[in-house]
């Protein structure tokens, strides 16, 4: 068995077609978390995997470049070119509300993004800080909800790990999670590791060398994921849209590192993504 712990099947690019890619997906024995990353994109997310019997979850959140949206619009994106954030108030009540359906499995996508930033020091603390902000109160809502977080990072792990460290402080219930779509030091790998996280490994390792990461971080603390319709590996060619059943190239990038096989890595990780999101 495969988990994909972070596909978006509820995005646009899958409009046309996403219930044969989703049976693709479910034949080849892989099941997936689709993640939100705003209201709407939430709210898709649950309906598909209600959808479903079994195999389709979802996860609830506000990505941080919705969150801080006042502040930067404009984000090219390599596969859709420039285009305009939709600013969004993170209004609680309403992920509440989706929360309480049994399909919900984490709270995400939600974290801090640095990159796209404003240029000016008073309105890049204002950025920042509202960014925090936000992440802070969907860390709340995983808390009252009891559930995961799928976090985010772009250039911001030290404020993360900072975030999260400061959980120890408090004496409510410290969130676990997945630090999705790793590119990190094998350092903050480790911190990660020590807080109780999962790594987030997917097709971007075809860009990014984290080899030593991979290496050196134990296969019980890895989750595997294609962050489809983005990072196609480049096995499949680099005009094909990504989806679910693109993983095995993830995976078996892994077990060569690893020096194991890929039923080993496939195992191991689908239990571990069974084990955090109570599948
Ligand atoms: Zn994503």
């Amino acid at each position: 068995m495969i988990i994909d712990t972070h596909s978006h099947l509820n995005f646009k690019a899958y409009e046309k077609d996403k219930d044969k890619v989703l049976k693709r997906t479910l034949e080849s024995g892989i099941w997936m978390i689709n993640v939100g990353t705003k209201f709407e994109t939430s709210r898709s997310a649950v309906e598909l995997a209600e959808k479903y019997e079994q195999g389709v979850y979802a996860a609830i959140g506000m990505h941080p470049i919705f969150a801080s949206a006042e502040f930067q619009k404009i984000k090219t994106d390599p596969e859709e070119g420039e285009f305009l954030i939709k600013e969004e108030n993170f209004e609680k009540e309403k992920y509440s509300e989706l929360a309480k359906s049994k399909k919900v499995v984490a709270i995400g996508e939600i974290g801090l993004d640095y990159y796209y930033k404003p240029k000016t020091k008073t309105r890049l603390e204002e950025f920042k800080s509202k960014q925090k902000e936000i992440f802070q109160q969907q860390l709340d809502l995983a808390r009252e909800f009891d559930l995961p977080v799928i976090v985010h990072c772009r250039m911001a792990h030290e404020d993360i790990l900072k975030i999260l460290n400061s959980q120890i402080a408090v004496t409510y219930k410290k969130v676990k999670g997945v630090v999705h779509c790793f590119t990190g030091t094998l350092d903050e790998a480790k911190q990660y590791a020590g807080l109780g996280f999962y790594i987030g490994v997917n097709g971007i390792i075809f860009k990014y060398n984290i080899d030593d990461v991979i290496r050196e971080i134990p296969l019980d603390k890895i989750l595997v994921e294609t962050d489809c319709p983005y990072l196609t590996p480049p096995q499949e060619g680099k005009d094909t849209r990504n989806e679910p059943i693109f993983i095995k190239h993830v995976i078996q990038k892994i077990a060569d590192l690893k020096g194991t096989g890929f039923e080993d890595v496939a195992g191991k990780t689908a239990e571990n993504a069974r084990n955090l999101f109570k599948i």
